[in-house]
C-alpha cells in the first residue's frame, strides 16, 4: 500500500483498468492491504511476561471485532459470507498457533508483533505449499488473520476499522473473496484492484453485490494514497485519482442523471445497431439475484450456479432445501425459463469438504460433472430429483458443467431417466418436460459440437473456462492471465467453429453463450458478426451489454 511521499504531486492521474462491475463510484480511497512488517525488536526478560499478556489482549480483541463484524452485516445469509467468517474464526481460536507465539516470545525475548509475523509466516508457506487446493487457499484466510492481529497489537484499527469508512473506495493489488464481502458490508461505494483475476470468484461477488468496479489497474500503489479522492468509472473502465474540481462537478453531474442509477427496464429487449433481436439471459449466484434479473427485464435465468447452497464446511444441501431453494428462484422469475446447472465442484470451486477432487492438478481432475459420475452419482440423482419436482408447472433448463464426451451426458441420461421413473412412483409433482444442456468448457467438448447436439436439447458455452482450457492457463492465476485473452484470434477462431458446427446441424438456436466474455466489448461485435444471438450473463452487466450492442451491433 502506498503510504509514502507522492510521486505526482496533487494532479489528477487517470488510469484505465478493465470492468468488473459497471457503475460510477465517488469516494475517498482506503487500501485494504495491510502489509505491516517487524523488526526484531528486543524484550528485557522482565517484560516477557507483559508481552504475552499483551498478545493474548489482541487476539481477543480481534476475535470481538470479528465477531462485531459478523452481528453488525444484516444477516448473513450468503453461505460464502459465512463461510469466510467462520474459517477466519477457527484460525483465531486455534490456541496452538497462540502458544506458538508466546512461547517464542519466551524463547527468543523478541516482541509479540515479530514472534506473530514468524510464526504466521511459516504457517502460512506450509499452507502454501499444500496440494490439496482447499487447504493451499487457506493461506490467503491465515495471511488476512495474522494481518489483522499484527494491526491490532500495533494499535491499528485492522480491516474491520473500515465499517467506520462509509462511502469509500476500498483499493487492493489483489482480488480476495474477503475483502469484497468487506466491501460490501462496511458500504462501500467502489472497489479498485491491481490484479487482473476478473473471472475470479472475488470478482463474480463483485458484480453479484454490483459494487462499481475495476481489476487489472496497473500503477495503481503508485498513484493512489490513503485518504485521496477518487472517482471509480466502471462505464469506460478508468479511475481517477484525485480529480480537479472541473472532473469531480462534471461525475457528481452524472451520478445525478437517472441513467446511472436506475437500471431502466428494457421491455422490447435486446437489439443490434441494425435492429437484430439478442437474447439477454442472467447468470445469477445467489437467489437475490433473481429481482435483478426481472427489475432489468431479461429473458431467464441462463446460468444459476447453484454451489452457494453448500455449507462452509462442505455440507451437502439435502433434497428438500434444494427444492425449496429451486422452487423460490422459479417462482419469482416471472414465468422465464431458468436454466439450473448441477454443482460444479473442484478446480476454481474448492467446496470444504464436498471437494475431495485433489490430484496433481485439480483443475483437470474430477471436477464439474466427473465428480457426479465417478464419486457421487445419489449426490446427482438428487440434484435432479431436487430441479425436476421444484419446476412442477414449469419449464427449466437443467446444465452439466465440464462434459467432455458424448458418453458424460449418455451416462447423465440414464441417471435422469430413472430418477423419472422414481419420481413416478411417487405422489410428489414434477416436471416431467425439463430441458437438458451441456457446458462447453473443454476443447474436446467444443470439437464434437453437432455430436453432444443431437444428445442433449442446448448447449451453453462456458468461455471462462473454455478460454483457460483451450489457452492451457490458469483462470486464476495472475502470471498467465494475459495469454487468456479472449480477443485472440485462436480463440475466437474457436467459438466460430463451434457455431458453425451447430448452424451445419440446423440447431443454431440452440447455441447460448454464459461466460464472461460476452460482456466484453472488445469481443462481442466479433460474436455478433459470427452470428451468437443469446447470451447470458451477469445482470449487473445488462445496460452494457445492451449500449454496445446498440452502439457496435455488427460492425468493428
Ligand atoms: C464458465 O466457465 O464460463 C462459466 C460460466 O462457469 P463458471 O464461471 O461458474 O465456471
Ligand atoms: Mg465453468
Amino acid at each position: 500500500m502506498n503510504t509514502g511521499d507522492r510521486a505526482g504531486g496533487n494532479a489528477e492521474v487517470l488510469l484505465e483498468g478493465s470492468l468488473i462491475c459497471p457503475g460510477i463510484a465517488i469516494g475517498t480511497a482506503h487500501w485494504i492491504d495491510i502489509d505491516l512488517e517487524f523488526k526484531p525488536l528486543d524484550i528485557a526478560p522482565s517484560l516477557i511476561e507483559a508481552e504475552q499478556q499483551r498478545y493474548t489482549a489482541a487476539v481477543s480483541e480481534t476475535m470481538h471485532r470479528l465477531h462485531d463484524h459478523v452481528a453488525t452485516t444484516h444477516g448473513v445469509s450468503h453461505t460464502e459470507i459465512r463461510a469466510i467468517f467462520d474459517i477466519h474464526q477457527a484460525i483465531l481460536a486455534d490456541d496452538s498457533f497462540h502458544d506458538k507465539v508466546r512461547d517464542r516470545i519466551a524463547g527468543e525475548k523478541k516482541s509479540a508483533e515479530w514472534c506473530l509475523q514468524e510464526e504466521g509466516s511459516s504457517l502460512i508457506s506450509k499452507f502454501a505449499a499444500m496440494r490439496d487446493p482447499y487447504l493451499k487457499d487457506r493461506s490467503e484466510d491465515i495471511r488476512d488473520m495474522t494481518q489483522n492481529l499484527a494491526d491490532v497489537l500495533f494499535g491499528g484499527k485492522g480491516k474491520s476499522g473500515l465499517g467506520d469508512k462509509k462511502q469509500g473506495v476500498m483499493l487492493s493489488r489483489h482480488l480476495n473473496s474477503s475483502d469484497v464481502i468487506l466491501a460490501q458490508r462496511s458500504h462501500q461505494c467502489g472497489f479498485v484492484s491491481e490484479s487482473r483475476a476478473l473471472v475470479s470468484h472475488a470478482a463474480i461477488l463483485l458484480k453479484g453485490f454490483g459494487i462499481p468496479s475495476l481489476g487489472g489497474v496497473a500503477g495503481l500503489c503508485d498513484a493512489a494514497h490513503e485518504e485521496d479522492p477518487i472517482i471509480v468509472d466502471g462505464y469506460k473502465g478508468v479511475v481517477i485519482v484525485r480529480p480537479s474540481s472541473p472532473t469531480l462537478e462534471a461525475y457528481r453531474k452524472r451520478m445525478k442523471s437517472a441513467e446511472v442509477f436506475t437500471p431502466v427496464p428494457d421491455l422490447a429487449g435486446c437489439v443490434t445497431a441494425e435492429g437484430i433481436r439478442i437474447s439477454l439471459k442472467a447468470n445469477i449466484e445467489n437467489p437475490e439475484q433473481i429481482k435483478l434479473m426481472r427489475d432489468r427485464g431479461l429473458d431467464g435465468v441462463g446460468l444459476l450456479r447453484t454451489e452457494y447452497l453448500i455449507s462452509a464446511e462442505g455440507r451437502m444441501p439435502t433434497e428438500d432445501e434444494q427444492y425449496t431453494a429451486y422452487r423460490h428462484i422459479i417462482e419469482n422469475a416471472a414465468g422465464k425459463l431458468v436454466t439450473i446447472r448441477t454443482f460444479d465442484i473442484g478446480g476454481d470451486k474448492p467446496m470444504g469438504l464436498a471437494d475431495r477432487c485433489t490430484g496433481r492438478n485439480p483443475s483437470l481432475g474430477l471436477r464439474g460433472i466427473r465428480r457426479h459420475l465417478m464419486m457421487h452419482p445419489e449426490e446427482l440423482r438428487m440434484q435432479l430429483k431436487a430441479v425436476l419436482r421444484a419446476a412442477a408447472g414449469y419449464k427449466v433448463g437443467i446444465l452439466i458443467p465440464m462434459v467432455t464426451t458424448v458418453n458424460d451426458i449418455m451416462e447423465v441420461k440414464h441417471h435422469m431417466a430413472s430418477v423419472y421413473n422414481d419420481l413416478g412412483e411417487e405422489d410428489a409433482a414434477f416436471s416431467n418436460n425439463a430441458l437438458l444442456g451441456a457446458m462447453i468448457e473443454t476443447p474436446a467438448a467444443a470439437a464434437i459440437i453437432r455430436d453432444i447436439l443431437s444428445e442433449v436439447d442446448f448447449i451453453s458455452i462456458g468461455t471462462n473456462d473454455l478460454l483457460q482450457y483451450f489457452m492451457a492457463a490458469d483462470r486464476d492465476n495472475e502470471r498467465v492471465l494475459h495469454y487468456n485473452d479472449a480477443a485472440s484470434p485462436a480463440f475466437l477462431w474457436l467459438l466460430e467453429q463451434i457455431l458453425m458446427q451447430a448452424r451445419r446441424s440446423g440447431r443454431e438456436c440452440d447455441v447460448t453463450m454464459c461466460g464472461e466474455v460476452a460482456a466484453d466489448i472488445r469481443v462481442l461485435p466479433h460474436l455478433l458478426r459470427m452470428g451468437y444471438r443469446s447470451f447470458s450473463i451477469s445482470p449487473m452487466l445488462s445496460a452494457v451489454f445492451r449500449d454496445a450492442c446498440m452502439k457496435y451491433g455488427l460492425k468493428d
